[in-house]
């Protein structure tokens, strides 16, 4: 039977980049198939957290996910911290993960920086807690941006080897479900690294709740100095910044870059700054306006991650029970 899981942590709020690559796959697949989506806390503190400011990012990341038009009456919502089978299940594949898997990781590499021995186990061993988010419901497809193609293949692996010690066929191997277009939105800055929630700079990035003048703001300043867009896609690829703002312009208009290019190619950057910017306000205002809505009552989003936790255990508590059996513990008893 097919399932879809996906996750987003709690470390800022939602950009563009979430929103292209993953969160609007996920509410195009809601209504074909079971859909399980989780704010994964647990993922978020293998970085320093602010305890008060994790608290409000969790339930912020749960108001953004339901203003983008998640609906928690088809898909299940919850956060990763109320459901113990995902740690249970952590611990159990941290013991069949090999080191040289996790050594190869680059998100890892990305993230520690160059004092890896200051980086957290946590960090380390992430992309093994993602293979048991996805595994704990039996996944079969997981709808990501490009960036985590390399942690699904891993969770694949981990799968792979759990079937083979055991000699059993017990979880199918999840299928990574990238976007054709957006699937990598850059930095608005550099255009040479990935766009992030962790980046310090605000500007490398627009936020779906960033209000209209800011949003015109950030693009004449990823804008400024480009001259003019090249009218051949070869010539765009010369140019990172560029290339990026109109992938984004394709997606956001669900056109083909070459398309886009014959539109604004040749002329002064002025007129396509100004059709990117109003094509993102208008995608943004609505979701940022439905935000704002459902922040205003906390209780309603607390009681929407918990209906969520609940029917998220029903279906994985019986699996991690076969899984203790399999391995030869017993978990009910
Ligand atoms: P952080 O910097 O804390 O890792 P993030 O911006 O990378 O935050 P995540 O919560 O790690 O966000 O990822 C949530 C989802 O968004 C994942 O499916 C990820 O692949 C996708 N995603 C993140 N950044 C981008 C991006 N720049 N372009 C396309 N998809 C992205
Ligand atoms: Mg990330």
């Amino acid at each position: 039977e097919e399932l879809t899981f996906s996750g987003i942590q709690p470390t800022g709020t939602i950009h563009l980049g979430n929103y292209l690559g993953a969160i609007r796959n996920w509410v195009a697949m809601q209504d074909e198939g079971n859909c399980i989506f989780c704010v994964v806390d647990l993922h978020a503190i293998t970085i320093p957290q602010v305890p008060e400011e994790l608290r409000s990012h969790i339930r912020e990341i749960a108001a953004a996910l339901i203003a983008c038009g998640l609906d928690p009456d088809k898909v299940i919502l919850f956060r990763q911290s109320q459901v113990s089978a995902h740690a249970e299940l952590w611990w159990i594949l941290n013991s069949i993960a090999s080191m040289g898997w996790l050594n190869r990781m680059t998100q890892f590499k990305q993230k520690a920086g160059k004092d890896q021995a200051e980086a957290s186990v946590g960090l380390f061993a992430y992309p093994v807690l993602q293979a048991a988010d996805v595994l704990t419901y039996k996944t079969t497809h997981v709808p990501v941006g490009e960036d985590q193609r390399q942690h699904i293949e891993l969770a694949r692996d981990i799968a792979m080897r759990f079937n083979t010690i055991y000699a059993t066929e017990f979880f199918p191997l999840p299928e990574a479900v990238i976007p054709k277009d957006a699937a990598r939105v850059m930095s608005l800055v550099s255009g040479q690294t990935k766009m992030s929630k962790s980046d310090q700079d605000d500007n490398s990035r627009i936020n779906l709740l960033d209000d209209p003048s800011l949003i015109s703001e950030k693009i004449a300043r990823a804008c400024d100095g480009l001259g003019e867009i090249s009218g051949s896609q070869e010539d765009l690829a010369t140019s990172p910044k560029a290339e990026n703002l109109v992938r984004i312009y394709a997606a956001l208009a669900q056109e083909d870059v070459g398309k886009v290019v014959e539109e604004f190619g040749g002329s002064a950057t002025e007129r396509f700054q100004r059709a990117l910017a109003d094509r993102l306000v208008a995608e943004l205002s609505p979701i940022s306006q439905e935000f704002q809505r459902l922040l205003s009552d906390k209780a309603h989003l607390d009681r929407i991650l918990a209906a969520g936790a609940d029917k998220a255990r029903s279906i994985a508590d019986p699996i991690l029970d076969d899984v203790y059996d399999i391995i030869g513990m017993s978990r009910r008893s």
